[in-house]
């Protein structure tokens, strides 16, 4: 290490793994560590792989090791490159790097090959002719052993032969495999023969036509760790009964290195479905508009929702790494993303539902700017000039002629503060024939200005409000869970699950004029209101927001209630 390289920082946090990682170091079996985030391009990314992201990537960064970003890209039929160009946006989008190791699967496929002849030469490997469905019914049960195949003993050469010719083409898919020879009694069904190679006629998003047959999983993957060197190969539980077939695999080719498999619990959050194949089901079926859909779990969707990728990794590190499944509460997420917004987004004023305000004694005509704080959680975030003037919007609900007892904001007769502007006091109230509020008349103390009175007075309740010749007109999408339990499809049926109110498009709100330049993906908080952020949808000339979160904190509140004291 050169004088000028510092030290790799201390592991910010210890998880099992991390544990392993430095016990490794420590006690000289790796000099540097190498990981790898291994996704099939077969859909977009979502937040439980935003979970292994920052777990692999994570690792490296803080072991001055490297991270490999690889495509498990072994099943033609189901890849597409809308998805290895999404997965690739989206892992750089959360903050990570792969630096020169962008690699995929099928860049070792000739090799992958070799090493398939290898076993078929040393007697471990053999082609069977039996169809996917009798080696179903060959493979046995948890209980019961598996049943030989009757090619299971086949000479080598035979294997070579028909191995050579299923590469050339000569059959069609399913007519054979290639399996492993390792035992049909194993109690573990993974090592009973399982298959290596299958025939697919299907042309490859990198390799074309070149190939007609494919490695599986199991065959591919702990290859591809030791042809690149990974240290560490950490993976989902689900892998844990693969485990003895990916080491009988190292042990018994040439490989170049030795890499270790290490289980982990994979994310499941509550009132989401974490599967590419359920999020694949609800794009295409139209349940939701795209995999960007700001209701979906993908990591384009939460992007879009405006969820910032420091919240996600924040969440990432607060849930942390355990050997058993569990279910996150939704919660957690969003209140990671709060704390994050809420010391990083500007304060907006936006009137959803907007009211009209009449300040009868304010000059007609005259307009005023007020100083408003971008964020009074960061003085530093400085401040904006809001237009003030004698009509204004304000939101519907900050209104009621007839207030129940603990209602503090405007009523008839009543004063209150419009935040960093004045003291107003409603004095009349104008109704349509139905009997609709339609505007309200007020009046305002000029001694106010900027939101507090020389004599102390101090009204409770403090609303935002925008001037109405000066704000902007906008569309608003509020959205809620995509379900509405938290654990959508337990009773069977998934889409009864969808939540018929997981959007709700208002068309009539108002923004401030400054957010005519805010940019996609810039999440602003709406004064009182929540996160809201623009869409890609949004045109200078028809603005679009999102709403990312309510300001609304339950999580905080669940954990509040355990405490004594806390504020229930
Ligand atoms: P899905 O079931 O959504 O299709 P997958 O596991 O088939 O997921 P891959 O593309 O194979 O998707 O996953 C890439 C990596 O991400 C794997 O190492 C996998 O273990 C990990 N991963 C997938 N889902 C989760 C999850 N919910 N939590 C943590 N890690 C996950
Ligand atoms: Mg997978």
């Amino acid at each position: 290490m050169s004088i000028d390289t510092p030290p790799p920082p201390p592991p910010e946090r210890a998880d099992f793994i991390r544990e392993i990682v430095a016990a490794d170091l420590r006690e000289g079996r790796h000099t540097t560590i190498v990981t790898r985030f291994p996704p099939e391009p077969n859909g977009y990314l979502h937040i439980g792989h935003a979970k292994s992201i920052c777990l692999n990537f994570g690792i490296a960064r803080e072991f001055g090791g490297r991270c490999h970003l690889r495509f498990d890209d072994t099943n033609p039929e189901k890849e597409e490159q809308e998805y290895l160009d999404a997965i690739q946006a989206d892992v750089r989008w959360l903050g990570f790097d792969w630096g020169e190791h962008l690699h995929h699967a099928s860049d070792y496929f000739e090799q992958l090959y070799a090493w398939a002849v290898h076993l078929i030469r040393a007697g471990k490997a053999y082609v069977d002719d039996l169809s996917a469905d009798e080696i179903r019914t060959h493979r046995g049960t948890l209980t019961e052993p598996g049943r030989d195949s009757p090619w299971r003993d086949r000479p080598v050469d035979e294997s070579l032969d028909l191995f050579e010719r299923m590469r050339a083409g000569e059959f069609p898919n399913g007519a054979r495999v290639l399996r492993a020879r390792i035992d049909m009694a194993s109690p573990n069904i993974n090592l009973r023969d399982p298959v290596l190679y299958r025939i697919v006629h299907a042309s490859h998003p990198r390799t074309g036509d070149a190939w007609c047959i494919y490695p599986t999983y199991d065959f591919a993957h702990g290859q591809s760790d030791a042809i690149e060197g990974v240290t560490h190969s950490l993976c989902t539980l689900e892998f844990e009964a693969h485990r003895p077939l990916y080491d009988w695999l190292i042990d018994n080719l040439p490989v170049p290195s030795r890499p270790r498999q290490i289980e982990f619990a994979r994310l499941n959050l509550t009132y989401m479905v974490l599967s590419k194949r359920v999020l694949l089901r609800l794009v295409n079926q139209g349940h939701v508009r795209g995999w960007d859909d700001p209701r979906m779990p993908t990591i384009s969707g939460l992007r879009r929702r405006g969820f910032p990728a420091e919240g996600i990794r924040a969440f990432a590190t607060m849930i942390g790494v355990a050997k058993s499944d569990g279910v996150v509460e939704i919660g957690q997420l969003e209140y990671a993303v709060r704390s994050v917004l809420n010391r990083t987004a500007p304060r907006r004023f936006a009137v959803l539902d907007p009211l009209k305000v009449v300040v009868e004694n304010y000059p007609e005509g005259e307009v005023e700017e007020v100083e408003v704080p971008n964020n009074p959680e960061d003085p530093s975030a400085g401040t904006r000039r809001v237009a003030f003037s004698r009509e204004l919007w304000i939101e519907r609900d900050d209104f009621m002629e007839a207030p129940p007892p603990k209602f503090f904001r405007l009523a008839p007769g009543r004063e209150v503060r419009l935040r960093s502007a004045y003291f107003v006091t409603c004095t009349d109230v104008v109704k349509d024939a139905s009997g609709r509020v339609v505007e309200l008349r007020c009046t305002y103390d000029p001694s106010t200005r900027g939101g507090d009175a020389p004599d102390g007075r101090r009204p409770k309740a403090t609303l935002h409000w925008l001037s109405a010749a000066h704000a902007l007109p906008g569309e608003v999408r509020l959205y809620d869970h995509l379900f509405s339990r938290p654990n959508p499809g337990a009773c069977g049926d998934l889409l009864a699950d969808l939540n018929p109110a997981s959007e709700t498009v208002l068309q009539g709100a108002f923004v401030e004029p400054s957010l005519a330049e805010a940019a996609v993906g810039q999440t602003v908080q709406f004064e009182r209101l929540g996160y809201f952020c623009p869409d890609p949808d949004s045109r200078p000339s028809a603005l679009v927001f999102n709403r990312t979160l309510m300001l609304r904190d339950t999580w905080a509140k669940v954990q509040a209630k355990g405490r004594p004291g806390a504020a229930g």
